[in-house]
């Protein structure tokens, strides 16, 4: 039987997790074929607030924020090995590429210097991982997925040229019962150009090489035991669910449900792969399993959130009907800057829209819409998704609640609401 595990940030996030991963791992029968791991804890964020320093002039903060990651790592590998070990030596060795990057592509196009900035967390973090496995007998080889995973060059959100990919997995040699790992969230252009697949894209990665690797099922292990019908972190009285199709996890990721990357459940659903979802903290616990086949998650309502939410409402200057080709000139230039429409509200003479407050992206299509259209925009919103709502129940969220747009059809209820008026922590009605 082959098994693919992939681990996030949280479960590698110290040497104790790094032990703890291992144990696990350890015990686990029969044993994974390939791990795709993540960065470890926060470190793409310090990644992403290096790179914006690289980029700036100050050189001192770039310093210092560069020594910070490599504190953080040399910490866990003097922890877990020891002074002066070969794994201090490759980690330092990777470090000094990335000072020698940012020295060689601070002029370069942002996306592509983002990508040879921020992936190299994951190139750290499993050299930790496979050290520390190949340290307590799991014969361990490490794979650079580089080498694996090819892209089309848009950086930050590359394209998977699943052909080549395919070959170079399949043509992967495993010797005995030697596990396969690797990163998640990179891979490169056929020229070798690393890229990156978009934030939280280690999910991903599993499901490629699940996908490739033909295998018989994939575990995500996770700081919660399994898919909620809400956000637990959110919503006090979210409830675990025991299974859920492909069709609706993707509802529901694609609307706002940070558990699992939304382009994950494509290469599963092809393949039939079910997808466990475990808790690397409780591993006994009950998981819950997407798969091909219906289940509880299917029919029961379940929230996902949007904060930081900003309205447009577009409407051209010269009075004209939102026709089709309006409508697509108006939504090439949000694609074009990488905005998704997570609300979108056609009117005759008008176009909603509803977008993640992100200034760098919005201010250069504000700007190019300006001649034409004229927009208004409100921030400081809210937008709540309900998968399988029923009335009563949305009543009861709508109550003493401005609703700045709504939306419904036969499955799904959108609401956009005043951040003002909304909770830190939700209740979700009876
Ligand atoms: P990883 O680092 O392994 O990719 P994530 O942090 O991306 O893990 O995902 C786990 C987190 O997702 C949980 O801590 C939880 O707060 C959040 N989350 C959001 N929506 C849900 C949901 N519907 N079910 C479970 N967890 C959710
Ligand atoms: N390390 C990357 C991120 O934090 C990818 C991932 O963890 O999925 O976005
Ligand atoms: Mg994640």
């Amino acid at each position: 039987m082959t098994r693919i595990f992939k681990f996030g940030g949280a479960s590698i996030r110290d040497a104790d997790a790094i032990r703890h991963l291992g144990d696990l791992i350890a015990g686990e029968a029969p044993k994974p074929q390939a791990i795709v791991v993540s960065a470890m804890g926060n470190t793409t964020n310090a990644l992403e607030a290096l790179l914006g320093s690289a980029r700036g002039d100050d050189p001192a903060d770039y310093r210092q924020r560069l020594a910070a990651i490599r504190d953080d790592h040399l910490a866990v590998a003097e922890a877990m090995f020891g002074p002066g070990s070969s794994v201090a030596d490759e980690l330092a060795q990777r470090l000094a590429e990335l000072d020698a990057a940012h020295r060689a592509h601070r002029q370069a196009p942002y996306p592509f210097h983002y990508d040879q900035t921020v992936g190299m967390g994951e190139l750290l973090s499993t050299a930790l991982v496979a050290a520390w496995l190949n340290e307590i007998g799991v014969a361990t080889r490490w794979c650079d997925a580089r080498t694996l995973i090819i892209t089309d060059d848009r950086h930050q959100a590359a394209n998977i040229d699943w052909a080549a990919t395919q070959e170079r997995i399949a043509s992967l040699t495993q010797a005995g019962d030697e596990v396969l790992l690797t990163q998640g969230f990179i891979g490169a252009t056929a020229g070798g150009a690393m890229t990156t697949l978009g934030r939280e894209g280690s999910d991903f990665s599993a499901a490629i090489l699940a996908e490739a690797l033909d295998a018989d099922e994939l575990t995500f292990w996770k700081d919660v035991p399994g898919l909620y019908n809400a956000d637990p972190r959110r919503f006090a009285n979210a409830r675990q669910m025991a299974q859920l199709s492909y069709e609706e996890a993707l509802e529901q990721t694609w609307h706002g449900a940070k558990v699992i990357h939304p382009r994950t459940l494509a290469p599963l659903q092809r393949r039939g792969i079910p997808l466990t979802v475990r808790s690397f903290l409780e591993p006994d616990a009950p998981p819950s399993i997407i798969g091909p086949e219906p289940g509880e998650g299917d029919r029961q309502p379940a929230f996902m959130l949007r904060d930081d939410q900003v309205l447009l409402d577009i409407s051209i200057r010269d009075g004209s009907f939102v026709d089709e080709a309006l409508m697509a000139e108006v939504l090439t230039r949000f694609a074009e800057a990488g905005l998704h429409a997570n609300l979108l509200d056609v009117e005759a003479l008008r176009l909603r829209l509803v977008v993640d407050h992100r200034p760098e992206r919005l201010a250069p299509v504000l700007e190019a819409l300006d001649e034409r259209f004229s927009v208004a925009r409100q921030d400081d919103l809210v937008l709540l998704t309900v998968r399988h709502p029923v009335d009563a129940l949305l009543a009861h969220l709508d109550a003493d609640r401005t609703r700045l747009v709504e939306r419904c059809n036969a499955t799904t209820a959108q609401r956009l609401y005043l951040a003002a008026e909304c909770p830190d922590t939700w209740q979700i009605p009876d």
